[in-house]
């Protein structure tokens, strides 16, 4: 991380210091998880629903954490910053760091596919320069600041990943990010429960650009944008993709799918022919992104061909587990929401042999949750899929609408079915999917077990 003094800590986030050691000590890294704490690290209690970690304060200390930032006094000398509020304090480090750093910063939300375009965008600006880019899901608004905490002063581009599942946590997190340019993937029906309707989502994701530099470029999807969006950036500079539509700023054209994708690229530098390892229509849109995200920053039509070629797929997103030579399943198990389900149908949909949809629910759909169950049975049927195994609740509609479903109330029963499938046909492609709590990937460790 950009190195940062312990009594200079304390200034920022405005704290009353107890017991601080009276060297000038510099932390190595800042913590909010006891359960890693590191030598020379700060440790920040904060305080959620099920946790508090002003109870591991002290343990922090003894595992060699310097010293603690606390919303109360800690009965004890170790050496600690009282402040009014260890979630804000958070935020402050995470600002006061980013702006020490020249990186230049680019940050994406949307309802699908943030993950992959920040992977995707984070292999091609590693092409250009150093490039610090969020680990995992770490999207929240705890995550983002713990990412922008991982600053090294060499970085040169930072992708940073928002995500929210209230109004507001992407206004804040966009405000201590300060992108450069700032994109949104896409906007569909997910987490509704928390806002309402698809207004609410395009209205929680357009707050990224509430962040955005006087000077920064917006990059939005003319195939899901909302009109809110343009009146927020009048005075901005809007840049466009599209798969399809040749009005965009960011396109393709030639696109042929095999096991792998390639295709023509369009933007304003110019053309180019990209093969990118990873399949599904919306990788494409991804891709396209990811590409204008990264020009927008100073990338090159080479290393942006250069970084897609080394794509890869992460794992539980369309990830390819082979069984054998003609039987494959692709793990598409990490989540699910209506938009990413009917893209998955349409990836298995090009698939060769016998087509097998394996499928949990998708959660937080709200008041018409049947109705968007029932909408992903039709859409396996008129998509042709051979077979749709469901296990859960309101998944049963999607085998029902499917026409060719077979519910199961439990996991075991499901992996009976899909291995005796296995053995019928020879030639077998499977999809297995459903939102996190479902956790599908269970059959797949099933089946690769008993296979
Ligand atoms: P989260 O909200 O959990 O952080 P995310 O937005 O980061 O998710 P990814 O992890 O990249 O999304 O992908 C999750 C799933 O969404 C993938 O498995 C895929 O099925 C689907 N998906 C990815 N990109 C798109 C897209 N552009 N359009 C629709 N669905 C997509
Ligand atoms: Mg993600």
């Amino acid at each position: 991380m950009i190195p940062l003094v312990i009594k200079q800590i304390a200034t920022i986030v405005n704290g009353t210091s107890y017991h601080l050691p009276d060297e000038e000590l510099a932390i190595n890294e800042i913590c909010t998880d006891s359960r890693k704490i590191t030598d020379q690290s700060l440790f920040i209690a904060l305080v959620g629903e099920k946790f508090d970690g002003h109870l591991f304060a002290k343990q922090a200390i003894d595992d060699g954490a310097i010293a603690v930032i606390v919303n109360r006094k800690i009965d004890d000398d170790i050496p600690q910053i009282v402040v009014n509020d260890t979630y804000i304090a958070l935020g402050q480090l995470a600002e006061f760091v980013r702006d020490q750093s020249s990186a230049k910063f680019v940050a994406l939300t949307g309802s699908s596919g943030k993950t992959s375009v920040k992977e995707m965008t984070a292999n091609i600006l590693q092409q250009c320069g150093e490039t610090l880019y969020t680990q995992g899901n770490f999207n929240n608004d705890i995550g983002v600041p713990l990412t922008l905490l991982r600053l090294k002063k060499q970085d040169q581009f930072a992708v940073v990943e928002l995500g929210a599942n209230h109004i507001g946590e992407i206004a804040y997190t966009t405000r201590l990010v300060k992108p450069n340019s700032a994109l949104i993937n896409n906007i569909a029906l997910a987490h509704i429960e928390g806002f309402g309707s698809l207004d609410g989502v395009a209205t929680a994701k357009g707050e990224i650009f509430e962040g955005l530099a006087d000077n920064g470029i917006a990059i939005i999807n003319l195939e899901s944008c909302s009109d809110n969006w343009l009146a927020m950036l009048k005075n901005k500079t809007v840049w466009t993709f599209s798969i399809h539509n040749f009005s965009a700023d960011f396109y393709a054209s030639n696109i042929e799918i095999m096991d792998q994708t390639t295709f023509t690229l369009h933007t304003p530098i110019g053309d180019s022919e990209i093969t990118l390892p990873l399949v599904g229509e919306h990788n494409i849109s991804n891709a396209i992104a990811s590409s204008a995200l990264a020009i927008s920053v100073g990338a090159t039509l080479t290393q942006v061909k250069k970084g897609l070629a080394e794509s890869k797929s992460v794992k539980g997103r369309l990830y390819p587990v082979r069984l054998n030579q003609t039987q494959l399943i692709w793990d598409d198990s990490y989540n699910a929401n209506v938009g990413s389900m009917s893209a998955a149908i349409h990836v298995l949909a090009t698939q060769p042999g016998y087509k097998v949809l394996v499928v949990g629910d998708m959660a937080e759909l709200g008041n018409d949750a049947n109705i968007y169950h029932q909408q992903i049975g039709e859409l396996a049927k008129q998509q042709n899929i051979d077979c749709v195994v469901s296990v859960g609740q309101l998944s049963e509609l999607i085998s029902q609408f499917s026409g060719v479903g077979h519910h199961f109330i439990d996991k075991q029963s499901a992996v009976d079915y899909l291995l005796n499938l296995l053995r019928l046909h020879p030639t077998l492609t499977m999809l297995v999917k459903g939102s996190r709590s479902a956790k599908m990937e269970d059959l797949i460790v099933e089946i690769q077990t008993k296979i």
